[in-house]
């Protein structure tokens, strides 16, 4: 009796010491996603999956604690991209395969790409739009199931009849058919409604509408305005109803003005941007999400014969190059900017590059970074648990090798990357 009594007392204390064992992580070069300044000789305290201190120096530690060493590294908060696809990844055989493949190649595919976004320090992102497969792997991440990012996911996105986002688009007239709310087609301001309805019904974390026509869609038009002021002011009434923070794609600036107008929370892309666009997006606090990445991308895939069908083509060649200069002035007009690359349109992984591009137009190194950390995670609504090296947050982290102040393509070659307080990847 006595034997089995240890034996019970001694499980419980090895229980509660595992419970209360925390990790050390000594950091060289501290950015912590909300303040401006830089510390050094920082120690993160964590414990389960929370930031429980974040000390001055190297903070001593017992005996049964963990500790990281990046003393020669600087760390920050996980980084966002609150624009990316996850279920696919641009090729010239992409168009093909809407044909061909199932729900459940998408699906292994999507653990790939999933994989290498957390692997590239982006531990959270916004998966805005897919076929629903985006949902599914948001809850097979959750679960452990699968080695990702947290994902807040648009599931399918919602256009009009003919717009960027009708899954239908260049298909035969057989295979046309009249796609609806379900499927992401509306045309009235009550279908708009039903189509958000839907999406709250599947789970999806975020609405995405494409206000515009588009670059890669099967399409003449890659600007023009897709959704009367009716349609958005639907989509805007049912997606604060169920407390859904809301995207919008959108090239030209009159489908920008009018979504801005009805209450979105973000223009995507937003090439065609105008003084005027600017100026509104300031006055309703609109995000702009820039992806750069995407539009260096496709106006390079262009040049390639066969690479996008010819209708695609002339839309790459004459919006891809443009975004970075709209950029530009955005920033320097004091939009508020969160972090967004449009990763699947160029190979998943490379989402860091995205700083790169927005330094070398004049954004402080110091900006790129807040706008994937604090900044992204205002607009997500989630700056009171992810964002930021604080007391209390969920321990989202990465390391790189150098400082990206001084090097900001550091970025590119993240050394260290930690979700919820469990290491992805240390090299
Ligand atoms: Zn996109």
């Amino acid at each position: 009796m006595k034997q089995i009594f240890t034996l019970f007392f001694g499980l419980s204390v090895a229980i509660s010491s595992i419970a209360q064992q925390k990790t050390y992580i000594y950091c060289g070069t501290l950015i912590d996603g909300k303040s401006d300044n830089v510390r050094n000789e920082v120690t993160i305290v964590i414990e389960g999956d929370k930031i429980i201190d974040v000390q001055k120096g190297y903070a001593k530690m017992n005996k049964k604690d963990n500790y990281i060493d990046l003393k020669d590294k600087t760390v920050m908060p996980g980084w966002f991209d609150m624009h990316v696809h996850l279920e696919g990844e641009s090729n010239p055989k992409k168009y093909m395969e809407r044909f061909t493949s199932n729900e459940a190649d998408v699906a292994f595919q999507s653990t790939v790409y999933a994989k290498r976004t957390l692997m590239a320090g982006f531990t959270t992102v916004r998966d805005l739009g897919g076929t629903g497969v985006n949902t599914a792997l948001r809850n097979a991440v959750n679960k452990g199931i699968v080695i990702g990012p947290r994902i807040y996911s648009a599931g399918k996105s919602i256009a009009t009849t003919g717009g960027h986002a009708d899954p239908t688009n260049g298909m035969k007239h057989l295979l046309m058919g009249d796609p609806g709310p379900e499927a992401g087609v509306i045309n009235s301001y009550d279908e708009a409604k039903k189509a958000v309805r839907q999406r709250y019904k599947n789970g999806v974390d975020v609405i995405k509408i494409t206000a515009t026509g588009g670059v890669l869609s099967v399409a003449k038009d890659g600007q023009g305005p897709q959704f009367t002021m009716d349609e958005l002011k639907g989509i805007i009434e049912a997606a604060n109803d169920y407390g859904f923070v809301t995207a919008a794609h959108a090239h030209g600036a009159e489908g920008m003005k009018r979504a801005v107008e009805a209450g979105i929370n973000s223009i995507e892309h937003g090439t065609l941007m105008t003084d005027e666009v600017r100026t509104l997006m300031k006055k309703h606090g609109t995000y702009y999400v820039p992806t750069i990445t995407a539009g260096k991308y496709v106006a390079l895939k262009a040049e390639i014969d066969g690479f996008y069908p010819e209708i695609v083509r002339p839309k790459a060649r004459e919006i891809g190059p443009k975004i970075q200069a709209t950029f530009a002035k955005a920033h320097k007009a004091g939009v508020l900017i969160a972090f967004g690359t449009d990763a699947g349109v160029f190979p998943h992984g490379e989402n860091a590059k995205e700083f790169g591009y927005m330094v070398e137009v004049g954004m402080k190194p110091m900006d790129a970074i807040k706008s994937a950390t604090m900044g992204a995670a205002t607009l997500l609504r989630v700056d009171d648990k992810l964002g930021s090296i604080e007391k209390g947050k969920i321990a989202d982290l990465v390391a790189t090798d150098k400082n990206p102040l001084d090097d900001i393509h550091t970025t590119e070659n993240v050394h260290f990357v930690m979700k919820a307080g469990v290491v992805y990847k240390r090299e």
